[in-house]
């Protein structure tokens, strides 16, 4: 039965993997389609205080909403996205959305930070900050309202470009975090190299923080050192209420995910944002 059962499971697997690179064939013919088409939308995850019990923030996740396939999720398409060369377009794109985003909550009079997910393209791409300087300028939203969100893997390829670039994100005025902190193979030399503002402890550490002693030892010494670089620390992929606890015994106290709410359309946030006090006067 064991064996049958290993059978069946591997042909399933065999089957999903020839489905995903069939309708990703199809997929990457229609990438600039479905940008022209207005076909990417911009979902917001709450990062919520615990101490405070309020939203700290939210983080704008891709989703394309496809005209055949419904609404498919960024691990299908981002990384066609990024070897077709849209990418610069695809970014500036979401960039625009999140902008409008962040005007529309301030028009309600909510300062509400949003980040974005870029990509390590963007770092090497010479037009994005003339790009970002020029978006903040029209749009009048407070650059400290927006946040870039970016991967170890991506400061990597070129870790001066990304100094370099860091610095003009700095200079405007706005935020950066590293996302999915303690997946690369050298963390800490991000660290010392590169001047951030946040660090995204990955889901994976999260996992196992409430019966695995380990993770929550690694959990508590990047918070502590995080704590005396003055880096501010946010929990990544939060499923309960257990989890929440002990990171809020590590003194981790902003987190995000699915037990504080999965990524929404933005008027799902308006609406949990009309029971809260306003942020501003
Ligand atoms: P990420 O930036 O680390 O985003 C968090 C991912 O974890 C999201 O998956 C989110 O739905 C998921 N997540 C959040 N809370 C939980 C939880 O409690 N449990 C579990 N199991 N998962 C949780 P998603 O939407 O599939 O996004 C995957 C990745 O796609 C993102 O990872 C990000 O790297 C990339 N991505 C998303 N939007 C964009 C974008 O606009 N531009 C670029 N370049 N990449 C994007
Ligand atoms: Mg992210
Ligand atoms: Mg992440
Ligand atoms: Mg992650």
């Amino acid at each position: 039965h064991r064996a049958k059962r290993l059978r069946l499971g591997v042909q399933i697997y065999n089957d999903r993997l020839a489905y995903n690179s069939t309708i990703k064939v199809t997929l990457r013919g229609q990438l600039r389609s479905a940008l022209t088409n207005n076909e990417f939308v911009l979902y917001y995850q709450p990062k919520v205080d615990i101490r405070q019990k309020r939203l700290a923030g939210v983080e704008a996740i891709v989703r394309w909403n496809h005209p055949d396939e419904g609404l498919l999720q960024p691990g299908l398409f981002i990384d066609l996205v990024e070897q077709s060369g849209i990418i610069h377009a695809f970014t500036r794109y979401t960039l625009e959305l999140a902008v409008k985003q962040i005007k529309a909550w301030s028009a309600l009079g909510y300062e509400l930070p949003v980040s974005v997910n870029l990509s390590a393209y963007n770092l090497l791409d010479s037009a994005f900050i003339p790009f970002v300087r020029e978006l903040l300028d029209k749009s009048n939203i407070k650059p400290e309202l927006l946040e870039f969100e970016l991967t170890e893997s991506a400061t990597m390829v070129d870790i001066a470009v990304s100094r370099r670039v860091l610095a003009n994100f700095r200079e405007m005025g706005i935020k950066t975090s590293i996302d999915d902190f303690g997946t690369g193979m050298s963390s800490f030399a991000y660290l010392r190299e590169l001047d951030i503002n946040t660090v995204k402890l990955d889901q994976s550490f999260i996992a196992g923080i409430t019966h695995e002693p380990r993770d929550a030892k690694i959990v508590e010494g990047i918070v502590s050192l995080c704590r005396n670089l003055n880096i501010e620390i946010v929990a990544e992929g939060v499923e309960s209420q257990e989890q929440a606890d002990v990171l809020e015994q590590l003194h981790c106290y902003i987190v995000q995910g699915y037990f504080y709410g999965r990524p929404v359309p933005a008027s799902e946030i308006t609406i949990n944002l009309n029971g809260h006090e306003r942020l501003t006067q």
